[in-house]
């Protein structure tokens, strides 16, 4: 192998977390992150009930001003072990709002510096397959999918049907076909949302990679594949607050969010028995979960106050998986 780099990932479940700043320039002072130091972040939990601290360990935690470089950078070799022919599951957790589509994809106004990891890993896989013109064929291709209510739809068609479990494989040879389809992918994803139903954080959203590679001297054929996953906004709602539609829309979530958990939990603890079944994303990616796979559960949270509940519940979450 020419780049042997995913010996340096140790074992084949990762997880980061990732704070967001303050979004009206309030000072970091209010922020209910305490400390980040290494992989540690500890939260404080002052209430009127009393002060107190939490302490959660990760493989990395990216402090406010992390850069989108600097989280790529991090997130570079786990990527470029796809054109090795590995499976690779990257999930961005947390509640609406924390930034994950920040991560993945970037802010709206999308300039090179602010790009997502999914602009770049595809940009790096593009530019790798390129250096290694000489020893390999490099084919790449992608699909987008949404889940929302346990149902799969793809989201690269251009015609009105948009309900295909068996979502299109679109080729792609350029960073610039990668931008073209993502957009397709995000006017479709905004299909039938509302400025005050935006079903972006209810649904997930798979950005998935095939790479094929074919070693020019010997033939040998190497498939790997990369699933860069947006998930649903993780709060709970209160069951007393929403009712119909919405009631329906959260527990779909929460259910296919603690079958994920379950799922990589298990993988984690190596249990001979992995609950791929319990719902639509993890029946989709059985089989880039678990094996030779490696996984990176990104969780994100906010930095206000309000959002403490959650904040300890994703990092909860976290916690169980790593
Ligand atoms: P989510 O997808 O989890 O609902 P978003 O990614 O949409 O959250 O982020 C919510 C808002 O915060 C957006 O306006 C986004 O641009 C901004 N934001 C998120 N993360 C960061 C960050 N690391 N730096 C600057 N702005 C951020
Ligand atoms: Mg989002």
């Amino acid at each position: 192998k020419l780049y042997n780099q995913v010996q340096d990932l140790k074992g084949s479940i990762r997880v980061y977390c990732r704070v967001r700043p303050f979004l009206s320039g309030q000072s970091n002072d209010l922020s209910t992150v305490h400390n980040i130091e290494d992989g540690n972040i500890t939260i404080s939990t002052a209430s009127k009930h009393g002060k107190g601290c939490k302490s959660f360990s990760f493989n990395k935690v990216f402090e406010p001003c992390a850069t989108q470089a600097e989280v790529f950078s991090d997130m570079q070799p786990l990527i470029r072990s796809v054109l090795d022919g590995y499976n690779v599951c990257i999930f961005a957790y947390g509640q609406t709002g924390s930034g994950k589509t920040y991560t993945m994809t970037g802010p709206k106004d999308l300039s090179e510096k602010n790009k997502g990891v999914n602009y770049r890993a595809l940009g790096d896989l593009f530019l790798l397959a390129e250096q290694r013109k000489d020893i390999f064929c490099y084919n790449v291709a992608v699909q987008m999918i949404e889940i929302y209510n346990e149902q799969v739809r793809d989201l690269l068609v251009t015609d009105g049907s948009l309900n295909v479990p068996d979502a299109n494989i679109i080729p792609v040879s350029s960073t610039y076909d990668v931008i073209d389809l993502m957009n397709l992918g995000h006017r479709n994803r905004a299909v039938g949302a509302t400025a005050l139903n935006d079903r972006s954080s209810r649904s997930h959203s798979c950005l998935t990679v095939h790479v094929q590679g074919r070693d020019l001297a010997s033939g040998t054929i190497l498939r790997g594949c990369m699933h860069l996953v947006d998930l649903a906004g993780s709060e709970r709602v209160n069951k007393s607050e929403v009712t119909g539609d919405r009631l329906k829309e959260a527990q779909h979530i929460n259910r296919s969010l603690s079958a994920l958990g379950d799922v990589i939990a298990s993988l984690a603890q190596k249990n001979p028995h992995v609950p791929y079944r319990n719902s639509k994303l993890t029946q989709l990616l059985q089989d880039s979960l678990g094996g030779q796979a490696k996984t990176l559960m990104f969780v994100h949270i906010s930095p206000e106050p309000d959002a403490l509940g959650e904040t300890i519940s994703t990092l909860k979450f976290a916690e169980r998986v790593a």
